[in-house]
């Protein structure tokens, strides 16, 4: 054969290589490189800052991790597309918040469940709420096009013929409650876990009722033999992870973030991260790089603190826009409580403070919540919360477990036996739970503004009702 024939039938096998089918598996052996379809999302895969984030990136990664694979993600703006990529086999798998559904199973294998939710349907306040299917009928329905929730109501209109609803063409939830807050649809359809998430930005959307019970998240795989083995490899990752609490700390993560106390705390944080941040954001930036704190944390914090006002003051004696004491403020060198510069450079520098001291063993985002909680409490308070933990038989170098144990420092029958004596601990979870819910509707923020967004495409422009690339309006 001459040098070109060779050529030829290099180039010819390797067009073939490329259609086979378990040609992706393949390289996954080889290459140990774990190619992975997924949404654009603040449940699923976003960037923070260039760090890649989300729910379904850390389980991925901790897989990854698990069996030495790296990861490449490919991002699907649609649902459609999505699957597409996962039937031409252009992926190994689909990450992104996919229930599991009967054509769908039709089509693909799916790994065992990591998470269960409900698809509820929202409304904005001051319309009218629907309270069961029937009342949906006749109204502006908007879903996911290519979403377990197109195909629910497919067969719900089995029995409801009159059901209708509109289908979007988009990759992620947050264009439909766009379309409900700016009155362009009437209701949507949601899973709980993004709504509980997705509904800081939108606080004027409410859930009215439940579409259907619980049902079950997981990865879909292509629907071959070759995939097999990569589906068992993950159910055994899922099975372990679950029995270590390794899933759980990534679900505690991502959707244990407690809800706001009310819609109005939410609603009115919203309104002054717009009227009153922006003033602000500078200083608070600053102050954070110095002490080397994500600036949305020292915002949470602050606003936490006083509401950003840097003449805050309180009955019980503390000051300025961290609400420090004279005696703190003595210790940390602050002089004027109320200049905000000096009061922000105090608190982070106090924070800082304690997550030093905190032991070594305990680990981000436990380190921080708890370095809060010592902030608001006193560390040796949080520290008798940690004990009460461990002789519970929780673990206190978690959280959830140390957070529960906090309330009983203001039981009678449970603080004299601590070493420090009486805390209001109640006080000190709301303040956790509060700057939580602060600081992740600030990381949110930044992450829908930096949203990738799809490639323009003329031919299918959509009309002008139906564009969704807008700002987000509170
Ligand atoms: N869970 C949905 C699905 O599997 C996607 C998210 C949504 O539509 O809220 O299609």
């Amino acid at each position: 054969m001459t040098i070109r024939a060779h050529l030829y039938v290099l180039i010819a096998s390797l067009l073939l290589a490329g259609c086979s089918n378990d040609d992706i598996f393949q390289d996954l052996a080889t290459s140990g490189e774990l190619v992975v379809a997924t949404r654009n999302s603040p449940t699923t895969y976003y960037f923070d800052g260039d760090q890649p984030a989300g729910f379904e990136y850390d389980l991925l990664r901790a897989f990854a991790d698990a069996r030495g694979y790296s990861l490449r993600f490919q991002v699907a703006f649609t649902l459609d597309e999505l699957l597409t990529l996962l039937q031409e086999e252009k992926v190994h798998l689909a990450a992104a918040g996919l229930t599991i559904t009967p054509e769908r199973n039709a089509r693909f294998m799916t790994t065992l469940p990591y998470l269960q939710q409900s698809p509820l349907i929202i409304y904005k306040s001051g319309s009218k709420r629907p309270r069961t299917l029937e009342d949906l009928i006749g109204r502006d329905l908007v879903v996911l096009a290519g979403s377990s929730h197109a195909e629910l109501l497919q067969r719900l209109s089995e029995e409801t013929p009159e059901l209708s609803w509109r289908e979007v063409q988009a990759g992620d939830t947050l264009e439909l409650m766009q379309l409900v807050t700016l009155k362009k649809a009437e209701l949507a359809v949601i899973d709980s876990a993004e709504f509980k998430i997705q509904q800081q930005l939108y606080p004027r959307l409410v859930a009215a009722l439940d579409l259907e019970a619980e049902e079950d998240v997981a990865w879909y795989l292509p629907s071959t033999a070759a995939a097999a083995e990569l589906k068992d490899q993950i159910n055994v990752f899922l099975q372990e992870a679950e029995a270590s609490g390794l899933l759980e700390g990534i679900r505690e993560r991502h959707f244990g973030t407690a809800k706001f106390s009310s819609r109005l705390g939410a609603f009115t944080f919203s309104r002054r991260v717009e009227t009153l941040l922006p003033q602000w954001q500078p200083l608070i930036e600053s102050v954070a790089a110095e002490y080397r704190l994500d600036w949305r944390l020292l915002a949470a914090v602050s606003y936490q603190e006083s509401h950003w006002d840097p003449k805050a003051k309180s009955r019980t004696g503390v000051e300025g826009m961290m609400m420090i004491t004279r005696a703190t403020a003595d210790e940390l060198g602050v002089t004027d409580r109320l200049d905000p510069r000096q009061s922000l450079r105090g608190g982070a520098r106090f924070i800082r403070n304690l997550l030093r001291r905190l032991p070594p063993d305990i680990e981000e985002p436990h380190r921080l919540w708890m370095a809060l909680a010592a902030y608001n409490i006193g560390y040796g308070h949080l520290e008798d919360a940690r004990v009460l933990a461990e002789k519970r038989g929780l673990d206190p170098h978690l959280w959830p477990d140390v957070r529960s144990q906090l309330p009983n420092l203001q039981n009678p029958d449970i603080y004299p036996t601590t070493r420090f004596g009486f805390a209001r601990g109640v006080e000190a979870v709301t303040y956790v739970d509060n700057i939580r819910q602060y600081f992740s509707t600030l990381q949110l923020k930044s992450v829908t503004a930096e949203r990738i967004q799809p490639p323009v495409d003329v031919s299918t422009m959509l009309a002008e009702d139906q564009l969704l690339a807008l700002p987000l309006v509170m």
